[in-house]
């Protein structure tokens, strides 16, 4: 029953993850905050999970986040009586092929970068931790000693009595109908039993949370799953400090529960379950058996467990969760509607990270920012077009399958594809292009020649780096065109748009007209949000160039820092133009055949920008190179770009032209340590550990956000820096590799690429500690790729002036 018409805040849900906000949030000293549940609490999908609890996520920031998760569950019951059925068996994780151990190689290596307790063991060491496992066609396994096993409905009742115990009210049996908000912000919710006014809503709503998003026109792009594992009866030598068992070749994990064993997995294709709307009354509810669905797990796991050709199978549960497009669950403030907050979306994986996305969550809502680079979750890593159903139908069939597949490097999603695709699409696509996917924009990653195979995907040296060496060759000794279509343009105008730029910019942002401006966008951590690169287009309007995948995030740092009554309007225009780069040595040449405009050095000069006749249109060149080196970036509106794009072809015949992609762009502009956000930069890098500090003016007479953090830390020892690394002529990596000196993990790699100039990979990545604060000019260092070994030089700065 209803009895508060108020709240400060509102969490929707009573699931484990709407529990952990809450218990967080009370821990915060927050208190005034009501849970409401349309059931009763764990009834949705919590009730039915697993219950298996591992700590490795694949970065630091979230590794960091899951740990601290295990810490919580090992300490709640004894803080709040309430029994959570944690316990701490560890778990052994088991290799068949090659490339998989070598996988879990990496994985080891990555532990031990990130505090976590990981070893490698034998199959037969595998078999000691796990007697019912079959061995003879095992390459190795990890043991991860810290990892365990909870009750999820217990454990989620437990932080709901943490919760309780310091203040927060939880409802049952109250469906929330509706979000009420008023000038862009919550302000209430509406339930059968009255209305309830609040500053904060939390959605927890689970596999409902798109539904429950859309009432407030918040995009939550998740869609269910069925979902499957089995309970066995007891079975000789299962005892309850079995480790969690999982054979990702086999797509299948296990548990121990009673003597027995729960045995699950992730099939390689997967049923989404098409109910839309999902009723409020599917409650304490499974999903009928599917044993056509199950079976190559089942046959699998008579495989790798022969105790289960004979064991007793009580019941095949099939129970919904909700997957997201990328496999990551979803975080954050709504950039539809503020104070909006989501924490849904948890891929199967939501036992084992709500303790820590429950403290994320509650640190973000008091703090106003997350505390840690949180982009890998972000709710605005999506952009609106991908809350559509059939696209996340489809998608989920994909998604699921993916947590225990091989995942190959560069390895792309193949459904739901393809979506945004620039005019060039089918031009590119006869000419051998290869595509990839950000953002939902179709882009060239490689360009295979005629008759050449796709090549298969591999953890060693890929099969299309010749073509690719090819590409670059063209970019630095003749000329090459590279569709940048999908970058993302937002266009700022209004009075107040040059005051919004210097507040929100690092770097001084009041040019003269036509001039374009590289900044960082930071945090008050002096962390870095964004990099842009800002042209001038008039006293009162600016065109921000941003990466593909950010539009959504960037627009809502900018929007949500105008202030009322500033006369600023951001538009995303990235549909309206095509982005060309033409870059090389011929490039001037190139342009000159088509352009009767003075393109010279002294025309255009570096980082400026003019508008200029090309074939029959008029677009925007910009002299600018991601890649380095000469060349010219071309903003063609879209219904232009087909014939700018075949003029360019044709008078670049005799100039050696070449249609390159973006492993070529990438590897170059590594080369020429050019950083990307994403990998080298985000909201836990400041300007001074990424070596931007060129782009920084301290003193210009605007204050900006982040400029009190970086005087702080200006000329105090780093915690990180970005440096170069060479790699041996004879190594391909692939990014993610651990850097070591002396035996220990000092880093790690961030992006990597082939260079011809350096006739090996070049890599950027940051070392920490004391490394960090030490000058390298080929100081030796290794790195782990695959488990191995290999010698490498840091540098701080490559190519060598
Ligand atoms: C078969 C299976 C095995 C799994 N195994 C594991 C595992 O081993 N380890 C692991 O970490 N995870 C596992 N999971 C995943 C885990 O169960 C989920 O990720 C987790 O329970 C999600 O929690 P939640 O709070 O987000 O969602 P839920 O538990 O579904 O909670 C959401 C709640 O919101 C309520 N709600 C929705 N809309 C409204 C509304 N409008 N008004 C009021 N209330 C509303 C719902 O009634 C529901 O109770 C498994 C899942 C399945 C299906």
């Amino acid at each position: 029953m209803l009895t508060v018409n108020q709240a400060r805040i509102v969490i929707v849900g009573g699931g484990i993850a709407g529990c952990s906000v809450a218990y967080h949030l009370a821990k915060l000293g927050i208190t005034d905050v009501l849970l409401l549940e349309q059931g009763k609490l764990t009834s949705g999908t919590t009730w039915h999970a697993a219950g298996l609890v591992g700590q490795m996520r694949p970065n630091r920031s979230m590794t960091q986040m899951s740990k601290y998760g295990i810490e919580l569950y090992a300490t709640l019951e004894a803080e709040t009586g309430l029994a959570t059925g944690w316990k701490q068996c560890g778990s052994v994780n088991v290799a068949k092929t090659p490339e998989r151990m070598q996988v879990l190689r990496k994985q080891l290596a990555m532990a031990r970068a990130f505090g976590v307790e990981c070893h490698e063991i034998s199959p037969a060491e595998a078999l000691e931790k796990y007697p019912i496992l079959r061995i003879d066609d095992l390459q190795g396994a990890l043991w991860l000693p810290g990892d365990g096993k909870a009750n999820p409905a217990d454990l989620c009742m437990s932080l709901a009595k943490g919760a309780r115990n310091r203040g927060v009210k939880i409802v049952e049996d109250i469906e929330v109908t509706g979000v009420l908000s008023e000038n862009g912000r919550v302000t209430g919710v509406r339930t059968a039993q009255g209305d309830v006014k609040c500053e904060t809503l939390v959605n927890c709503g689970g596999q409902w949370a798109r539904q429950f998003g859309a009432l407030a026109g918040v995009n939550v792009p998740l869609f269910s799953a069925e979902h499957f594992y089995i309970v066995t009866g007891q079975i000789p030598g299962v005892h309850p400090m079995l480790p969690v068992m999982r054979d990702p070749d086999g797509f299948i994990y296990y548990k121990e529960e009673v003597g027995g064993l729960v045995m699950g997995g992730f099939e390689p294709k997967a049923k989404p379950w098409k109910v839309d709307p999902i009723p409020g009354s599917f409650q304490f509810q499974l999903l009928d058996e599917d044993w056509d669905q199950f079976e190559i797990l089942m046959n699998n796991a008579m495989h790798r467990t022969p105790c289960l050709q004979t064991a007793e199978v009580k019941m095949l549960l099939n129970g919904p969760e909700s997957f997201t497009p990328d496999g990551n669950f979803i975080l954050g403030e709504a950039p539809e509607l503020r104070n909006y907050f989501v924490c849904a979306g948890f891929n199967s994986a939501g036992i084992a990270n709500s303790g820590g996305a429950g403290r994320l969550m509650a640190e973000w809502i008091a703090g106003g920012e997350p505390s840690t680079d949180v982009w890998e979750v972000d709710i605005r890593r999506f952009a609106p077009f991908t809350g559509n159903r059939k696209a996340l139908a489809e998608r989920t069939g994909e998604t699921l399958g993916l947590h225990y597949a091989m995942r190959w490097p560069r390895q792309e999603l193949e459904t739901a594809r393809p979506l945004r695709t620039s005019p060039l699409y089918d031009l590119l696509a006869a000419k051998g292009a290869e595509f990839g996917s950000k953002n939902g924009w179709e882009r060239a990653n490689y360009f295979r020649p005629e008759g050449a195979t796709r090549p298969d995907h591999t953890l060693a040296t890929p099969g299309w780096l010749p073509w690719m060496i090819e590409e670059q060759r063209a970019t630095r000794e003749a000329v090459a065109i590279y569709d940048q279509t999908s970058f993302s343009k937002l266009l700022l105008q209004g009075n107040d748009a040059l005051a919004v730029l210097q507040r929100l910019c690092a770097n001084e942002m009041d040019v003269a007209l036509n001039r374009m401006v590289y900044t960082p966008m930071l945090n008050e951590r002096g962390g870095i949000e964004s990099d842009l690169t800002v042209m001038r287009l008039a006293a009162d309007r600016f065109l921000i160039i941003t990466g593909s995948a950010q539009a959504t995030r960037d627009a809502d740092w900018i929007h949500r820092h105008i202030t009322a009554g500033e006369h600023a309007f951001l538009t995303d225009v990235s549909p309206m133009y095509c982005v060309f780069g033409v870059m090389g040595p011929n490039a001037r040449e190139l342009l000159a055949r088509v352009s009767p405009d003075d393109l010279s050095p002294q025309g255009l000069k570096f980082s400026w920008t003019k508008e200029v006749d090309l074939g029959l249109a008029r677009v925007r060149a910009a002299r600018m190179s991601y890649v380095g080196g000469p060349g010219f970036e071309l903003y063609v509106p879209v219904e232009m770009a087909r014939h700018v794009y075949l003029a360019l072809c044709e008078a670049g015949a005799d100039l050696s032209l070449r249609d390159a992609g973006y492993y070529a762009l990438d590897a170059l502009r590594i080369e020429q340590g050019r950083r990307a956000w994403g990998a080298e930069l985000g909201p836990d890098e400041s300007p001074w550990e990424a070596g931007l500090a060129f782009s920084v003016k301290l003193d210009k007479a605007t204050p900006f956000i982040g400029r009190e953090a970086l005087r702080a830390s200006q000329g105090q020892p780093l915690r990180k820096k970005l440096v170069t690394l060479l790699l041996p002529p004879d190594v391909y990596a692939w990014g993610g590799e651990t850097i070591m000196m002396n035996g220990q993990p000092v880093g790690e790699i961030s992006s990597v690429g082939y260079s011809p100039l350096a006739g090996a990979c070049v890599a950027l990545g940051y070392v920490r500690g004391a490394c960090a604060n030490e000058p390298h000019a080929g100081t030796p260092a290794q790195i782990k790729l695959w488990g191995q070994d290999h010698a490498v030089t840091l540098h701080d700065r490559w190519p060598p002036v």
